[in-house]
């Protein structure tokens, strides 16, 4: 109540109090000159002066458009000459729609259970569930809420496991295709492939970690106390989960994402996530520093560049899409998983950006590794674009990959943990 009392004069005097009446929305509208530098100084871009230009028309469809990809920041308001309080009359038109909005989420769970991990857990660690992508952080998306949707969609459709908390899992309950069904309706909530979970608030967020730890301590035996190293090294090379923050980027979230980064799980921040300036990005192109060894002999073996970073900022849904694909590869996939994957990052590349991903390549250990449905276009790539070799009558690759595919290869980056080495 205190802060409230002493923030209302404040709020006051920057003529922040209630929203305009009907009078003063009228006059406020037809005093837009149209000069366009809120539009300039607005991070999302927004369309402020053509939708004023609908208003004066008596057509408020262009500023109720701009009340979901807002952010508030309120940057517009500094610059516009005529002392338009551009956030008010966005929010005035916008009362009937906030009124009438209305979604369906799944209820906070909570905590991934033990049993459900054990049934999952192996396809996570073999790669045949292509990935765990963990959608958190604030709202505020660069082109609205449908950009987690479609986000989410993709992903839920092509069969990852969706695990979402706090903002995020809310927005997506509030937006609707359309047939009027939220993802909620469209998608079951168990942790298994192709499944979306609501694991609960913000602070949820640390059931997503948690269930990272438990697949090491299930599957690998790591302990989970004091010992942060082990279980991280296990989640970095098993276990196939990319985070993604796509809206505004809160310091709890940063805090959220560098936990991750501790526990080795990669995470992609949206456009407004690139204001913290920070990134820890790895060289792919330095082949020759992506190693492991491997625990059963210490012999250090060559990787392909996974994850390539543990923090990076995107720019577009259509960016981020194939990014998420390839950082929920790792050098534990068999065979059967690394196809799964490397036909969704190429996929995805596809559809979205439209071209085959450059490096794609780089994740081929052997012809067992290739889609599928693409293996004689892709060989015929690998034959005439990188010199690679192939025996055409069975369909093999007898030279070209930098890393051969081991089915019982236990890759770790802790020489300690390989045998012979155990202190
Ligand atoms: S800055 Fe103000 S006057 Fe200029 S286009 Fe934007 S709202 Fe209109
Ligand atoms: S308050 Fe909204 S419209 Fe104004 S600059 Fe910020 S995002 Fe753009």
């Amino acid at each position: 109540t205190r802060v409230a009392m002493e923030v209302a004069p404040i709020r006051s005097e920057n003529n922040m109090t209630a929203l305009p009446s009907d009078d003063e929305f009228n006059e406020l509208i037809n005093s837009c000159v149209h000069c366009q530098l809120c539009e300039n100084t607005c991070p999302t871009n927004l369309p402020i002066s053509d939708a004023f230009r609908l208003a004066e028309e008596g057509d408020m469809s262009g500023l109720v458009d701009l009340h979901d990809p807002c952010v508030g920041c309120g940057k517009c308001e500094t610059v516009c000459p005529k002392d338009i309080p551009i956030l008010n009359t966005i929010e005035k038109s916008s009362q009937q729609a906030i009124r009438e909005e209305k979604g369906k989420i799944r209820v906070g769970r909570g905590q991934i259970s033990d049993p459900e991990i054990r049934e999952e857990g192996v396809n996570l660690v073999l790669g045949t569930t292509p990935g765990i992508v963990a959608m958190v952080g604030c709202s505020n998306y660069a082109e609205g809420t449908q950009d987690i949707y479609k986000i989410a969609d993709e992903m839920l459709q092509r069969n990852y496991i969706v695990v979402v908390s706090g903002c995020a899992a809310m927005d997506l309950g509030m937006y609707k295709n359309k047939d009027g069904e939220t993802l909620y309706e469209k998608y079951p909530g168990k942790f298994t492939k192709g499944n979306l979970l609501n694991v609960g608030s913000c602070v949820s967020n640390s059931h997503i970690a948690s269930t990272a730890i438990k697949v090491a301590a299930i599957f690998a035996q790591r302990k989970i106390s004091g010992n942060y190293e082990e279980v991280a090294d296990y989640i970095m090379n098993r276990i196939g989960a990319t985070g993604l923050a796509w809206g505004a980027y809160s310091q709890k979230a940063s805090a959220i994402a560098s936990g991750c980064n501790r526990l080795g799980i990669p995470v992609i921040v949206g456009p407004h996530g690139s204001k913290y300036r920070r990134a820890l990005i790895g060289r792919p192109y330095a082949e020759d520093k992506w190693n492991v060894y491997d625990a059963r002999n210490g012999d250090v073996i060559p990787i392909a560049s996974v994850p390539e970073f543990l923090l990076t900022t995107a720019g577009t849904v259509e960016e981020v899409m194939p990014m998420i694909a390839k950082n929920c590869i790792r050098p534990s996939d068999n065979n059967m998983g690394r196809m799964i994957k490397l036909t969704h990052y190429i996929e995805l590349s596809k559809k979205y950006l439209g071209v085959l991903p450059e490096d794609w390549h780089n994740f081929v250990r052997s012809e067992q590794d290739l889609p599928l449905a693409k293996r004689d276009e892709l060989l015929n790539i690998l034959e005439k674009e990188h010199g690679w070799e192939i025996d055409w009558d069975k369909k093999k690759i007898i030279s070209g990959p930098s890393m051969k595919f081991d089915v019982s290869v236990q890759p770790t980056n802790l020489e300690r943990l390989c045998k012979g080495q155990e202190v």
